[in-house]
């Protein structure tokens, strides 16, 4: 009984994440060790990776952040539920300093995981819509509505000065609908959450008030507003360059017209996405064309 119980949960699971995106993983967790990986960029800044979904083995949710300033470690996302530990083994082997802030890009549960993990003294900070929508997430409900974001804000804010200086800003919907650009200007190093997740079509969490319709120009808002930057730390990918953001913004301004241009010629999604070619887009993927045409779609038509 209690083994067909357990198969039926997992058929439950496995059926759930194919209809959810990749990155709203189901909460199981890998069987084998949790192994994160960690690169160094600066003396003062580390990401903590291996968060590529496709590998759902390895996955431990996506790419944290770890900056080292004396007053102790911002941390960018928290990765999966689960991975609280590997997440802290990982810092001790960098820094013997304690995790004080945690700034949340947005509100799926691979970059807010655990959020509850490293203790209430922290401070946790979001954009306002995020918290509204981590308000709507069992993971945030109940006891631990206390691991909620304390500290938000609508279009920008800064955190500390000098060397340990933050730049956090929100330039309109896409991914989600309170996304946060996170700069470290002394390093020239900008994390942008899942705004830029892979060389590939965008995911728009349309139940997170996200818009793969408003996702282009909110990107040539953040390539107008944030410059200074070397090194682009994605959602879920290797590291990248400005050049790579500037791509990205290009890849889904093409997708969004042509999506516009099927549209009003009635044709299907299936037919919109075979006619869309990524070739002319270095190293990109089509894997996840055809849910971002159906997003712009299933937005236009209402
Ligand atoms: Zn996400």
């Amino acid at each position: 009984m209690k083994r067909l119980l357990a198969l039926a949960v997992l058929l439950t699971i496995g059926a759930l994440s194919i209809t959810v995106a990749a990155h709203q993983p189901p909460a199981a967790q890998p069987a084998g060790p949790r192994v994160i990986d960690i690169e160094k960029l600066r003396d003062n800044l580390y990401v903590l990776t291996s968060s590529s979904p496709a590998d759902r083995a390895t996955f431990s949710g996506g790419n944290v952040a770890v900056f080292i300033t004396d007053g102790g470690v911002t941390l960018v996302d928290t990765k999966l539920t689960g991975w609280g530990q590997a997440i802290l083994d990982k810092l001790k082997t960098v820094t013997d300093k304690p995790v004080t802030r945690i700034i949340n890009t947005h509100t799926h549960g691979d970059h807010t995981g655990n959020d509850n993990f490293f203790g209430t003294s922290v401070e946790i900070v979001a954009q306002d819509n995020t918290k509204a929508n981590m308000e709507k997430m069992d993971a945030f409900k109940g006891d631990n509505a206390k691991f909620l974001p304390k500290k938000t804000y609508k279009d920008k804010l800064t955190l500390g000065s000098g060397k340990d200086r933050i730049d956090l800003y929100y330039f309109g919907a896409g991914h989600t609908n309170g996304d946060t650009f996170v700069v470290f200007p002394a390093l020239r190093v900008l994390h942008t959450g899942d705004m830029l997740a892979w060389k590939d079509a965008p995911f728009c969490d349309l139940t997170n008030g996200g818009s793969c319709v408003a996702l282009p120009r909110t990107l040539q808002k953040v390539i107008a507003g944030i410059k200074d930057v070397d090194t682009v730390i994605p959602g879920h990918s290797p590291m990248m360059t400005p050049k790579d953001l500037q791509m990205f913004q290009r890849f889904t301004a093409d997708l969004l017209s042509h999506s516009i241009d099927a549209m009003k010629v009635a044709k299907s999604v299936d037919d919109a996405t075979a006619s869309f070619k990524v070739d002319k887009y270095p190293a990109y993927k089509n894997e996840r064309v055809k849910a971002a045409i159906q997003a712009v779609y299933d937005e236009l038509k209402k």
